[in-house]
């Protein structure tokens, strides 16, 4: 059996959201059943770290949920961040004024990558519901205040502003504001979910593109999908996926505070799910079946990451 290294762990520290983002499926789910709130605690997040054998090169917190909720997130990456692991939060940002500008960098994170799709209130929260457009845009000018004053090259910010057709006319509008924010801006459609086509935008075409994806390291093959050769997705409770795919959350490999990561790592079905993404095993109980990656057969990851 071909023995790969897990480099990336995206990782949930909470289960919840604090936006009501229409298109979200969490936030579907959320709305329907009422779901009591987990964070992960610190100790055991970094009893979780310091039992792994190899650590992963890369962490990046906030999958379906929105990490800045949890009031450890800042010790969680200054932990990691001591450890040369590479940290990206992917936040909503709209609790950021929580933390200082000193706290977000003294943490160590290096990237922060921010769902905001509007130029102002009115276009902002169409989507992100329960969002306020000035706390995000001002953490992100004294972020980058501190970083210029402080010469300091990190966290990197990128904004992702997702295109729908409400905001499609004020890209170029998005582009101004954010680059007088010195802030790159991403700009991506979201047309995974069937049944939302009112949403999508009617002449934005995204280019295929890999210019905004966090630099992670990969495995080397020749799978349909690389997702579960290098990486792995781990909720609040330390549940294991193979995948951020939304069909890949119900089908846990594991769980982080029952059995060693490497176990889970290594184990039959994520190797079966392997062998399949490399057409060698039976395709029966596993995730990917239902996947558009899977469905699509090729190699173009990035929607999913
Ligand atoms: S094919 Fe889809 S479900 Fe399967 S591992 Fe890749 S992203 Fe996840």
């Amino acid at each position: 059996m071909e023995k790969y290294n897990c480099h990336f762990i995206k990782i949930d520290v909470t289960n919840t959201c604090n936006l009501s983002c229409p298109l979200c499926p969490n936030s579907y789910r959320r709305n329907k059943e009422s779901i009591p709130v987990k964070n992960m605690s610190l100790k055991d997040f970094c009893d979780f770290i310091n039992e792994m054998k190899t650590p992963p090169r890369s962490i990046g917190f906030g999958v379906n949920n929105e990490p800045l909720l949890n009031k450890d997130i800042f010790s969680m990456i200054n932990f990691v961040n001591k450890k040369n692991i590479t940290t990206t939060l992917f936040s909503n940002f709209t609790l950021s004024n929580n933390y200082s500008a000193e706290t977000i960098i003294n943490s160590g994170i290096k990237y922060i990558c921010i769902g905001l799709d509007g130029i102002d209130q009115q276009s902002y929260s169409k989507y992100r519901i329960g969002g306020n457009f000035d706390t995000v845009i001002n953490s992100i000018k004294q972020i980058q205040e501190y970083k210029k004053l402080h010469n300091s090259e990190f966290p990197k910010i990128k904004i992702i502003f997702i295109v729908f057709k409400h905001n499609e006319n004020l890209i170029e509008k998005a582009k101004k504001l954010f680059a007088d924010m010195e802030t790159p801006v991403f700009f991506r459609r979201t047309d995974l979910y069937a049944g939302f086509e009112d949403w999508f935008p009617v002449k934005f075409e995204q280019k295929n593109s890999n210019e905004d994806r966090i630099p992670v390291q990969h495995n080397k093959t020749d799978a349909i999908c690389t997702e579960p050769f290098f990486s792995v997705t781990i909720d609040a409770f330390g549940n294991v996926y193979p995948c951020c795919g939304d069909g890949a959350f119900d089908f846990s490999v594991g769980n982080i505070f029952k059995e060693s990561f490497d176990n889970i790592w290594n184990c039959e079905k994520m190797y079966n799910i392997r062998n399949v993404l490399q057409k060698k095993g039976n395709a029966t109980n596993i995730p990917c079946i239902n996947c558009p990656i899977y469905k699509q057969d090729n190699t173009n990851i990035a929607l999913k990451l």
